[in-house]
């Protein structure tokens, strides 16, 4: 087995996907160049083209063993879809079949669409669908347990062209940047750069546990949380696991987990033990934003199926345990030409650096104007656990900057002008066998929701399950619009250096309320945040309506990255996700009270009671601990059994009501509370009864027993 032997990552990494240097050394000349002004200049390509790219790359995915192949693409659903087509031919008049693919099938899909999620955009008469090759991002064949599969990286749209996925949007959001970025630095004098493309380097936060104890837990099997569960003696308050050495089990799936993702030409590089017990952290190198989110989703189904083979459970949900911390997905996301220049790079005088103030103060002005869009681009289900419940990071979304940029920003704001830039002092360990070295300008702040971190921001509201399109879409976008605007002034500018000294000042002034470097998570930047007048939204109900708002229509409309149609039918899909899945929640909540938990305290207070009773029988020995247990226990029972009823009502409730907001209003105000309600009792009982008897592995077990 690979996972025994020595192996050279230069040699495996990316020999799964057909790659430019596949490509380069299997395709005509002709066909190779055809294909790269395709991808680079996004012209169209012609079936004549599409025919031979297809051909070798069926021949190549047969000779990685691959029988099928398939559109891979990411509906609404926030996990991937495919359907696998074989090969093979209608047999021939001997028996026998060919293996054929070909450009119609390799630029094209026309899946079924009819039980992805639309929002009301494809009635069921009209279910066609179809998928589009995503020629940026390269195929890859997928080995499994199922053989092998080529997977083609695809966009799905309606009939009508609509975008049904996380996809489409991405790329329209990139072109979008693209152009106003462009704009920007020919303004600059920049004349010889392309392109311009968003980096984007996901960090990946999950749970590791044992799969067997997994599978005693309903509720992780049907939620992907606990719905239950006291905390152990021990949590995370001795901050041990951070850094920690890498348990051996773990270590191996982890050599496991980088081998296939090597393999698929993803560059994962770091990995480590996050805060919670039994957390984790992957992060790869940073890519092209489609093809980062392509990659991220290869990395969350990678951490699942690897986890299997190592009789482990990987948990990807924003919230697994009450008491400990969740998990999320930092986003790193930056600005790049193609001839390798960051916008975001500041340089070691950034008061100096006219482009990058102007970058800085618009995406100042852009996070600001549409913190509310780039909040609800974080909202899922499970992140309302995360954001604006008590912990990391907060709803309210602020900008660090660090020492040294608000500085210059004050500078700018106070005189008009930056004359100078605070630089990085050395740091002195007072070891002398340990090198002295220079501190960075800029200190790290943990609680920031959106960060400056030396050339890149990292946007950390993200939620561990979900994709990272959306954040990306927003970001792309509100920048777009800002660099837009900019532009729109500085170009009809008589003395451009001026005209930019002044929007820079304009901008920094009037957008400073966003910048925060503090400690987001105090109650006194919640009161500050108020007085600031910047948004606070608790919960993804309420997060919703900024993506159809008036201000966030005309912003997409005008960069063309989704219509009002569009935008009106991913905010029906996201109200019906939330009552669904608290449905979901709610369901198996009563189902595991009602069948395990309530028949196993049953179980034990007979057992008490019989106890009492022989213990009397026998010697008239002192029973009042056994009874005050006893009676302890049934009271609780009482509460549970309460609790339960109310749940069951309010939920059969919320599944009658229509879907739309009002429904997934009262899935929140009414349902989760009941559900809180009936977790409390049941809390309480399990401290209490004889752990022998408690129908599931506890918090203790799942989290330190991995
Ligand atoms: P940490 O934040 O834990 O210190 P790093 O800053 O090294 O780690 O990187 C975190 C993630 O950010 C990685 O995926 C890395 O590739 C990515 N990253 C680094 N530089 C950039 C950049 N310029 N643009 C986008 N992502 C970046
Ligand atoms: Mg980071």
């Amino acid at each position: 087995m690979m996972e025994k032997e020595n192996f050279s990552v230069v040699d495996i990494f990316g020999e799964n996907v057909f790659n430019d240097s596949v490509m380069q050394a299997r395709l005509p000349k002709k066909v190779y160049k055809k294909l790269h002004e395709v991808m680079e200049e996004g012209k169209e390509l012609d079936l004549e083209t599409a025919d031979v790219v297809a051909h070798e790359m069926k021949e190549w995915a047969i000779e990685k063993g691959a029988t099928h192949y398939t559109h891979w693409f990411q509906p609404l659903t926030g996990v991937t879809a495919e359907k696998h087509d074989s090969f093979i031919t209608a047999p021939m008049e001997n028996g026998k079949v060919l293996m054929s693919f070909s450009g119609k099938e390799l630029i094209k899909g026309e899946p079924d669409a009819s039980s992805f999620p639309s929002g009301g955009l494809r009635a069921t008469f009209e279910a066609r669908g179809y998928t589009a090759w995503d020629c940026t991002s390269p195929a890859f064949v997928r080995q499994d347990a199922a053989g092998a599969t080529l997977c083609i990286p695809t966009a799905f749209c309606s009939y009508t062209g609509e975008a049904l996925d996380q996809k489409t949007p991405l790329l329209r959001s990139m072109e979008a940047i693209n152009e106003q970025a462009l704009r920007l630095i020919r303004l600059f004098g920049n004349t010889t750069s392309k392109r311009v493309t968003p980096s984007v380097g996901p960090e990946q936060e999950y749970f590791i546990v044992d799969r067997e104890k997994y599978l005693q837990r309903k509720d992780l099997i049907f939620t992907g949380r606990t719905l239950f569960g006291a905390m152990p003696p021990k949590g995370q308050e001795m901050d041990d696991h951070y850094f920690g050495s890498i348990r051996e089990r773990i270590a191996s799936y982890m050599r496991d987990v980088n081998i296939e993702l090597w393999k698929l030409g993803v560059s994962s590089k770091t990995q480590h033990n996050e805060v919670a017990p039994a957390q984790h952290e992957l992060a790869p190198i940073y890519a092209v934003a489609n093809i980062a989110v392509d990659h991220n989703q290869l990395i969350m189904e990678t951490l699942k199926k690897v986890a299997y083979r190592h009789g482990l459970q990987c948990l990807l949900h924003e919230k697994p345990f009450a008491g400990v911390n969740g998990s999320g997905k930092h986003d790193n996301w930056s600005i790049t030409t193609d001839d390798g220049i960051n916008l975001l790079e500041p340089g070691k005088t950034p008061h100096e650096n006219i482009q990058f103030l102007l970058v800085l103060t618009c995406i100042l002005k852009a996070v600001d104007t549409h913190a509310d869009l780039l909040r609800e681009s974080a909202a899922d289900v499970g992140n309302d656990h995360r954001l604006g419940a008590n912990e990391a990071p907060p709803a309210i979304l602020s900008v660090y900057l660090g020492e040294q940029l608000e500085d210059v920003l004050s500078q700018l704001i106070s005189t008009g002008a930056a004359t100078h830039s605070i630089s990085g002092q050395r740091l002195e360990t007072g070891v002398k066998s340990l090198p002295d070295f220079m501190k960075d300008a800029t200190d790290r702040n943990r609680t920031s929701p959106f960060a400056f971190t030396g050339n890149k921001f990292e946007f950390r509201m993200v939620g561990s399950q979900d994709s990272v399109s959306q954040p990306n879409v927003v970001l792309n976008t509100i920048v777009a619009e800002a660099f837009a605007e900019a532009c729109d002034e500085l170009e009809k500018a008589d003395d451009f250096d001026m005209a930019v000294h002044d929007l820079i000042k304009k901008y920094a002034t009037e957008h400073q309320r966003i910048v925060f470097n503090g400690d987001g998570y105090s109650d006194e930047w919640v009161a500050e945040a108020e007085r600031r007048g910047l948004p606070n939204i608790k919960s993804m109900v309420d997060a919703i309506p900024a993506l159809n708002s008036e201000k966030a229509v005309a912003l997409f409309e005008k960069f063309g990255v989704f219509t009002k149609a569009e935008l009106d039918s991913r905010v029906e899909i996201e109200y019906e996700t939330y009552a669904k899945e608290i449905n979901i929640e709610a369901k198996a909540m009563i189902d595991i009270a009602t069948k395990q938990i309530i028949p196993a305290v049953i179980r034990y207070t007979t057992t008490l009671a019989e106890s009492i009773n022989a213990v009397k029988a026998a010697c008239g020995a002192d029973i009042s601990v056994q009874i005050e247990i006893l009676m302890e226990v049934s009271d609780l029972l009482a509460d549970t059994k309460n609790a339960l009823s109310k749940l069951e009502e309010v939920t059969a409730q919320g599944a009658a009501m229509a879907q739309g907001r009002e429904q997934a209003v009262f899935y929140r105000d009414e349902v989760m509370t009941a559900m809180k309600a009936l977790r409390t009792p049941v809390d309480k009982l399990e401290m209490l009864v004889d752990k022998s008897m408690w129908p599931m592995p506890s918090y203790g077990d799942l989290m330190f027993e991995v």
